[in-house]
């Protein structure tokens, strides 16, 4: 099968010409991301492998059905970005990575949470400056106190273990209990009790019409003053503009990203020559308690070689079968 592969970088060719040993299908590698003025580059092919900022929406699923594109393989678990509707109407057959490694992004959360407590970042700088003060260093132990976890899936639950073993009450939301969750201590509440009693909230939810705007300014008001807010999820489950209000009036203590609303104009690329246009994003860059990374939680070898395995497996079945090893549905979106 030929594949146009979108958004391609170094090491998603390397780790998917590994998977696709012996070259079974045909890929075709673009940097460009996928939007309604690049549909036309995936003429000739039957499928198409998109990642997070690729945007399908139904004028670009409409162009791709119009080419004789009819699967679509998301090298992500999430996807919000595709319309799964008009996919579904046009009998275009979508597949995802559902698992990869919930460690990778539990584990970046947790680098987030200990570089905002510790303060890594700015002692790393200091050190390399030859400045030795611990003045605006000072940390709180995480033994002892309260973390809330919204969204206990995969990588919310491998999130809360690690935080259980840091001996951290841990509090948790999901519309869906999990009893593995409950198993090792965590306590299910509603959102507005998880929000008032934590110290650091983390969300691990997808972005779901019932998720945007999750953490909004209401949602801050009703947290604990000087607060951790950790967002490893999907940007728009936050409003940014909120969140940077309650940053400079310091009801929220700490803030840590690894995904923003507005990243598709960002991340994944090198603008250092550039001027930064997004002025919510060149706020959040002055406070010194927030610390942001540019969508890598998933980025270990580990998930990379899973996401291309998984992808490929997803080709093989729909050629096999007709259908993708992991398909993703309208209901889905219930
Ligand atoms: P998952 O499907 O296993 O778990 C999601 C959980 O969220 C489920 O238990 C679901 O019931 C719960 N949920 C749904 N609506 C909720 C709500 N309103 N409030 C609280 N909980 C709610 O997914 P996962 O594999 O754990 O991934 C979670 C999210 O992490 C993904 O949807 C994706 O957006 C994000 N993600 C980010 C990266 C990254 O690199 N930053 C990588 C992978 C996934």
């Amino acid at each position: 099968m030929r594949v146009a592969v979108f958004s391609t970088h170094p090491h998603d060719r390397q780790f998917l010409d590994r998977a696709n040993g012996g070259r079974r299908h045909e890929l075709l590698f673009l940097e460009s991301r996928l939007e309604l003025g690049t549909v036309t580059t995936a003429s000739d092919c039957q499928a198409v492998c998109v990642f997070v900022n690729d945007r399908l929406n139904a004028e670009v699923l409409r162009g791709l059905h119009g080419l004789g594109v009819r699967l679509v393989v998301l090298r992500s678990a999430g996807f919000n970005h595709v319309d799964l509707t008009v996919a579904a109407e046009l009998g275009i057959a979508v597949g995802r990575v559902p698992e990869y490694s919930p460690h990778a992004v539990a584990e970046h959360t947790v680098a987030l949470l200990l570089t905002l407590n510790r303060k890594i970042h700015r002692a790393h700088a200091r050190v390399r400056e030859g400045n030795f003060a611990l003045e605006g260093l000072l940390g709180f132990d995480l033994y002892g106190r309260t973390v809330g976890v919204v969204g206990t899936g995969k990588i919310g639950r491998c999130f809360a273990r690690i935080m259980r073993g840091f001996g951290c009450e841990v509090l948790a939301t999901d519309p869906h209990p999990h009893a593995e969750a409950e198993a090792m201590g965590v306590r299910y509440v509603a959102l507005n009790e998880l929000l008032a009693r934590s110290d650091i909230v983390s969300l691990h939810c997808p972005l779901t019409p019932a998720t945007h705007h999750l953490i909004n300014a209401s949602a801050l008001a009703q947290m604990k003053r000087g607060a951790m807010l950790l967002n490893t999820s999907r940007g728009a489950v936050v409003d940014t503009p909120a969140v940077v209000a309650a940053l400079k009036s310091g009801q929220l203590g700490h803030l840590g990203l690894d995904v923003y609303e507005e990243e598709a104009d960002l991340f994944f690329r090198d603008l250092s020559n550039n001027a930064l246009q997004d002025d919510v994003f060149a706020r959040l860059l002055t406070f010194p308690n927030v610390v942001i990374t540019g969508h890598q939680a998933f980025f270990t070898e580990d998930a990379l070689r899973a996401i291309a395995e998984t992808t490929i497996a997803n080709i093989d079945s729909f050629v096999a079968e007709g259908r993708p090893l992991h398909a993703v549905g309208v209901e889905r979106l219930a």
